[in-house]
């Protein structure tokens, strides 16, 4: 037996058309578009699993779909969504609730998990888990590889275009590209955990917001509990008391709770720490911190509302990001442009959700959007590198605009734009234009 055994010392080579960086939602929508188009795809992500904060946070729900008047995100986003009703039947868009934003679309986070890499599979994308992007090499503004590290030692994987799809801009900013951070004092929105839990009693849960509906935010003309699935806003009384009784170190004046597809099971969204998500040191604590808080709350919801009495924890989320490095693009999304319903001559994909901030203390500002907006491609191309596409949370964008952008369906949506534009770079350069981009992706269903 060798008794020298030591980590491959040779970097191993691969080559792709198209490597997209980070498996969250986005990466795995740009990942299967590219694939559609033809390209041979590379999609590398650190962690164990497929879909980011979708499957680790886990969500309250995928939000949304529609405006107030008319679907705005369809494409991959709606081929992915009847992949995963076909595995979760109730997984389907469903009116909010709280009337935030027009509909949500539940799902069970365990499912979601399998349907991403499934999906992934049935296209055909090379998918590298557990593989952490280092080093990104560089031709004239050109990407032409990317250095990965593996536990089995690092591998080299020369490519013709790069999705940006890790959330925090990380392959752009490796390349050379400039990235933006934080709201204009450089602050960023506090990092929070989610909690799943299981064996709620949804009828008594029901009964409780009728008999305190004082408690509970909603933006439409009260909530209507006939529906199958609760989206609650609120628990503001039961909160307090908490924090006065000194059950709760955590101070929060309202939370959400959502209702997944999975009997009896729920999704808190209470957490919060004021962390600077680039410090590992920092987000480490957090994770801590944030199940402590969620252990706390679920405590005091088993002692004060019968419906969690019997209730128990699923699983604590890794600590989400809701906002970090946004990549600096040939055109900065601004608030302007959400809030006017901004539409251009070179749009790739839609939104509807709200400008929606958490601030650093305890508070959230909100604004509602009722008429979808458009998403021009510049806001995909990074300013510095002419094959880098960016998709999902870090798509150019100014803070408050990033606030709305960063929704998981809209990340569905600019994901697939950047799969298709990376696509066409890398198997047709010469053919980069928007012209050729909008009839792929008008071929392929989505809604520009
Ligand atoms: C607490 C919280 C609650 C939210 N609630 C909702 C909600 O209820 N509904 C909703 O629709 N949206 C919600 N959002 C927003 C939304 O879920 C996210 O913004 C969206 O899912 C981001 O998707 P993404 O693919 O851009 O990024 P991410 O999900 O962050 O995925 C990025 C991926 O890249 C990988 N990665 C990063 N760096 C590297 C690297 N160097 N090498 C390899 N891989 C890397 C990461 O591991 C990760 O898997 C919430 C967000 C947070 C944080």
């Amino acid at each position: 037996m060798n008794k020298n055994r030591s980590m491959e010392k040779k970097c191993r080579k691969l080559e792709c058309d198209v490597l997209i960086a980070g498996g969250g939602i986005a990466g795995v929508m740009a990942a299967a578009a590219a694939s559609r188009c033809g390209a041979k795809t590379i999609l590398l992500e650190a962690a164990p699993f497929l879909g980011g904060v979708v499957t680790m946070g886990p969500l309250e729900a995928l939000m949304t779909p529609e405006d107030s008047e008319k679907t705005v995100i369809a494409g991959m986003a709606q081929e992915f969504l009847a992949f995963l009703k076909s595995l979760d039947e109730k997984a389907v868009p469903t009116p909010d609730t709280t009337g935030y934003c027009a509909s949500i679309v539940p799902y069970d986070a365990e499912i979601m998990k399998y349907a991403l890499a499934e999906f992934l599979y049935q296209y055909q994308v090379k998918v590298l888990m557990q593989t952490m992007l280092e080093e990104v090499k560089t031709e004239d503004g050109v990407i032409t590889s990317v250095v990965v590290f593996t536990k089995t030692g690092r591998m080299e994987i020369a490519c013709k275009a790069v999705v940006d799809a890790t959330g925090s801009g990380y392959a752009a900013y490796l390349g050379g590209n400039d990235i933006m951070s934080g709201d204009e004092d450089g602050r960023n929105q506090p990092v929070t955990a989610l909690g799943r839990i299981g064996n709620v009693d949804i009828s008594m849960l029901k009964k409780y917001v009728e008999e305190h509906p004082e408690e509970f935010k909603t933006f439409q003309d009260g909530i209507d509990l006939s529906t199958e699935f609760l989206h609650l806003w609120g628990f503001r009384g039961t909160l307090k008391e908490g924090y006065e009784a000194g059950k709760l170190r955590l101070l929060r004046n309202e939370i959400h709770v959502m209702q997944t597809t999975r009997l009896g099971e729920v999704v808190i969204n209470y957490s919060r720490i004021n962390a600077d998500p680039w410090k590992e040191e920092e987000l480490s604590k957090s994770q801590i911190l944030c199940m402590r808080q969620l252990n706390e709350l679920l405590a005091w919801f088993k002692e004060t509302i019968p419906a969690f009495q019997n209730a128990y924890m699923v699983q604590t989320g890794y600590v989400g990001i809701r906002e970090s490095g946004r990549i600096k693009g040939r055109y900065i999304m601004t608030k302007k442009d959400i809030i006017s319903a901004r539409q251009g001559d070179t749009d790739v994909g839609m939104g509807a959700f709200p400008i929606d901030i958490h601030k650093p203390d305890n508070g959230m500002e909100c604004e509602r959007i009722l008429a979808g907006y458009h998403i021009p491609w510049e806001c995909l191309m990074s300013e510095a590198l002419e094959n880098c596409f960016a998709a999902g949370r870090c798509v150019s964008s100014d803070f408050e605009a990033n606030a709305s952008l960063r929704i998981s369906m809209t990340c569905m949506s600019t994901g697939h734009a950047a799969g298709v534009m990376a696509a066409v770079y890398a198997l047709n350069k010469g053919n980069f234009k928007y012209e050729r981009i909008a009839q792929l992706l008008e071929e392929q269903g989505a809604i520009l």
